[in-house]
């Protein structure tokens, strides 16, 4: 595998799908290496005329256009399908190993072990299961899961800040069957970016 880490902060954000990097990390998006390790497939809204194989690609290219528009160092799709992920197929904890292994970063963001989505709980559980003592510090966000402690890093996005992250939410054309109406019944959620330990 290759990357360009010339300008990249260290950080490694971990997403099941396109959007969870814009839902919960916005914040740190900037100069990070972003791994999406779905294509986003089961997404797909019951009354959508593309093709699986269309709506997957299209997905992915929203999630580029969102990484170009904040600076992020490096996108990593790995294009799993979502039924891969919530099986917890060993493969892919495999191929995040590896690209863990090949950058070797300080910090890495991933999905609460305890979220309602079954991919991305998949995702904490390994981060929990394999990581929580390695050379990187782990913090866990989510917005399907709302912990009772208070996060160790709580971020209140700034007007101009949260104008971005609603555009480019917005932008996601193929979840605007859900998505903005989500959104705007939990601003507030969506406005304050938390990470827990
Ligand atoms: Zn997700």
């Amino acid at each position: 595998m290759k990357l360009d880490l010339n300008n990249w902060n260290g950080r490694v954000l971990v997403c099941a799908h396109c959007d969870d990097e814009l839902l919960n990390c916005s914040s740190i998006l900037q100069g990070s290496l972003v791994v999406i390790v779905t294509n986003g497939d089961l997404g797909r809204p019951i009354d959508c005329n593309m093709s699986v194989e269309e709506y997957a690609k299209e997905r992915l290219a929203e999630s580029t256009r969102v990484a170009a528009r904040y600076d992020v160092a490096h996108l990593v799709l790995l294009e799993y399908s979502e039924v891969e992920l919530n099986a917890g197929n060993p493969k892919i904890l495999e191929k995040i190993n590896n690209l863990l292994e090949y950058c070797n970063p300080e910090t890495i963001y991933i999905h609460h072990w305890n979220s309602q989505h079954p991919g991305h709980k998949v995702l904490g559980q390994w981060a929990l299961n394999n990581w929580a003592d390695k050379y990187f510090t782990l913090y866990f966000c989510d917005q399907h899961h709302a912990p009772k402690e208070n996060p160790v890093i709580g971020v209140s996005l700034g007007d101009e800040q949260w104008k971005k992250k609603l555009e480019n939410i917005l932008s996601f054309h193929t979840q605007s069957n859900w998505l903005p109406q989500h959104v705007m019944t939990n601003v507030g959620h969506f406005k304050e970016e938390g990470f827990w330990r």
